[in-house]
């Protein structure tokens, strides 16, 4: 499938399943030196692939309409420091962001999938959006992971394509709901101590949190 209008599929996947509202959120593939990247302040539910933006590693704007999303620099210094990277989703899911209004973690021992999908998430502490200072703060945030959650504001995950940054971002957001839900009922369990070394032998798991 052509880069843009997968960009503009995802994009849309984002919306229709309440993980974006409004002008929220941003998406970016990296092909070689170039990456395509969303367009700053529209509803990203609704793009065209004429919308899509095309810039160099430093945000210059090689090709295409729109200005690039205004929280460019956090694509740009996360594909620095990760040349395994290859595409960043940006998102507002309602559950993840209620974790951000909390400054609440996703523990790495709950849910097995999460477990290897997304390890440990931490909370960052809060930065002022599309700036240097949140770019840099996030790119060392996602140096050793692949999902984190930026406090007041929202969750990003990376991926070695597109549909695995993907799967990251509706996992974390499952996990936040079910959190919810457990919460709930009661409290969450973690998986048992002795257990976790099976995610550690078998997927590499670095136990955080
Ligand atoms: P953009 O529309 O500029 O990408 O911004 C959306 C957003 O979520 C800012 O944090
Ligand atoms: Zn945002």
């Amino acid at each position: 499938m052509e880069t843009a209008t997968k960009l503009v599929e995802i994009a849309k996947r984002l919306y229709d399943k309440n993980m974006n509202a409004a002008l929220g959120g941003n998406v970016s593939i990296r092909l070689g030196d170039e990456i395509v990247i969303t367009p700053a302040g529209i509803n990203k539910g609704f793009m065209t692939d004429d919308d899509v933006v095309v810039v160099d590693i430093e945000g210059n704007k090689l090709r295409g309409n729109g200005t690039p999303s205004s929280e460019g620099k956090m694509h740009y210094e996360i594909y620095k420091g990760r040349p395994d990277v290859n595409a960043i989703i940006h998102a507002h899911p309602r559950f993840a962001v209620g974790f951000a209004l909390a400054h609440r973690e996703i523990p790495d021992d709950i849910l097995p999938e999460a477990t290897i999908l997304l390890g440990y998430v931490p909370c960052l502490p809060y930065v002022t959006p599309s700036t240097i200072e949140l770019a840099c703060e996030v790119a060392e945030g996602l140096a050793h992971r692949n999902a984190v959650l930026m406090a007041n504001h929202g969750a990003i995950t990376v991926g070695a394509d597109l549909e695995e940054a993907y799967n990251r971002m509706e996992l974390l957001e499952q996990t936040c709901m079910s959190v919810v839900y457990a919460t709930v009922l009661g409290s969450v369990h973690h998986i048992p101590e002795a257990e976790m070394e099976f995610f550690v032998d078998n997927f590499g798991l670095k136990r955080e949190g």
